[in-house]
């Protein structure tokens, strides 16, 4: 049977302390205990159920973990501050000094910049590969390998994961399958094809209302348990904890993900189509052109459809520029990193957030100066946004 992401998050239900609709929010850091022997249990370990220090766990914390779990099919989950708070913890929990990591090149440009700049200062190396070619990932696998990291739709290039047989690659060289499903979410399902660990930066689609970062990393209770060891946990000892508060509003506007979803993929879907019809050099998964458009499918829970980023090239660092700095004039929506929004949010990732990759790599893996990435947003008349956009390509000879 088909897996249904959103009936799993829609099935769990937590009331508040008054029997209201939403789940109480827990406003404390700290928790009072009946006896001094639980604190020392929950110290080891050994109490569940029992709250000890929001930065370890909080009740609304928990809830906001338990729904995303339920969304990827894993056993539990642990949200953090941000995304990058959900990612490093887990590449440090997963690997020590002399340990290697092979990685897709085209990922988040923080990501990168961690494992480019960052990890090497803990003795801990990676190789960036071509995630779609499956025997270069394999041969870039030592006997020191531990992780094998991919975004199952990478930013910005949109490259398409295959997040089956990467998981058996990973399964027979004995490593872990991290997969960041960021630009994904509902539409793939990583966990269900194999994956270990599944992260998320909240901060996009899955919040939606940008207005706040937030990560997720969602695994077996064993891995999150280790995450949140009070000895040896990399998520509780580098802290980066979100707050309860804000975990409350994320879960609220989790609820209406699936619709957002929805739209966002139709309309990326519709102006994909039109700017490929024009003759745009049009990246997105839903079209044929894609390379990767048969194996998105393969995978996809079809009611989602193919999400809401799409690229378009047009040409020069100076088109790019105009063209969006015209549309944002033109009320299209807005120069601005990030995604998931309900407007149109559009950038250059060679200049902005993927300028943590040398101008050369950019090249190599086709990173080009005119490329626009644009997140699709919630337009309840996208033929009239797309009418508004072709007469800004027009006006800037980008269409003749
Ligand atoms: C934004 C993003 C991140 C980082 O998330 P933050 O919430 O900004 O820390 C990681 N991966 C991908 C694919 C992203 O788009």
């Amino acid at each position: 049977m088909a897996f249904k992401p959103a009936n799993n998050i829609q099935d769990l239900q937590y009331f508040g302390e008054f029997g209201g609709v939403n789940p109480s929010i827990s406003d404390s850091s700290t928790y009072t205990f009946l006896s001094a022997k639980t604190m020392f249990d929950t110290f080891e370990g050994n109490a569940d159920g029992c709250y000890l220090y929001s930065r370890h766990s909080s009740p609304s914390n928990l809830y906001l973990g338990e729904a995303l779990a339920a969304m990827e099919g894993t056993e539990t989950a642990n949200v953090s501050a941000s995304g990058m708070g959900a990612i490093t913890p887990v590449l440090l929990q997963l690997c020590g000094s002399g340990d290697h990591i092979v990685s897709s090149r085209t990922i988040y440009g923080g990501t990168y910049a961690f494992l480019k700049n960052f990890t090497p200062r803990f003795n801990i190396a990676t190789s960036f590969v071509d995630i779609t070619k499956l025997d270069a990932v394999e041969a870039a696998i030592t006997e020191k390998t531990k992780v094998l990291y991919c975004e199952s739709v990478s930013n910005p290039l949109l490259e398409v994961a295959d997040i089956k047989d990467l998981a058996a690659l990973a399964k027979k060289h004995n490593l872990k399958l991290v997969v960041d499903n960021t630009f994904s979410p509902l539409s793939i399902s990583p966990a269900i094809l194999g994956a270990d660990v599944v992260i998320h930066s909240l901060t996009k689609f899955i919040n939606g209302s940008s207005d706040t970062v937030g990560g997720v990393v969602c695994g077996t209770q064993e891995f999150i348990n280790d995450l949140r060891n009070v000895n040896s946990g990399a998520s509780m000892l580098l802290g980066a904890t979100m707050d309860s508060l804000r975990a409350s509003s994320v879960l609220k506007n989790l609820r209406t993900l699936h619709i957002r979803i929805q739209q966002h993929s139709k309309n990326a879907l519709y102006l994909a189509e039109r700017f490929e019809q024009l003759g745009l050099k049009t990246v997105y998964p839903g079209l044929a052109s894609h390379p990767s458009h048969t194996l998105f499918k393969s995978m996809m829970n079809a009611a989602y459809g193919f999400g809401g980023i799409l690229t378009l090239d047009v040409g020069s660092a100076e088109k790019a520029n105009a063209l969006m700095e015209l549309m944002q004039n033109k009320n299209l929506g807005y120069l601005a990193v990030s995604l998931g929004f309900y407007k149109t949010l559009f950038s250059a990732p060679g200049s902005s957030t993927s300028s943590e990759i040398p101008e050369e790599e950019q090249k190599e893996m086709g990173l080009s100066e005119g490329l626009i990435r644009f997140s699709i947003g919630l337009d309840d008349d996208i033929e009239r946004s797309f009418q508004t956009m072709k007469s800004c390509m027009i006006s800037l000879d980008i269409l003749k």
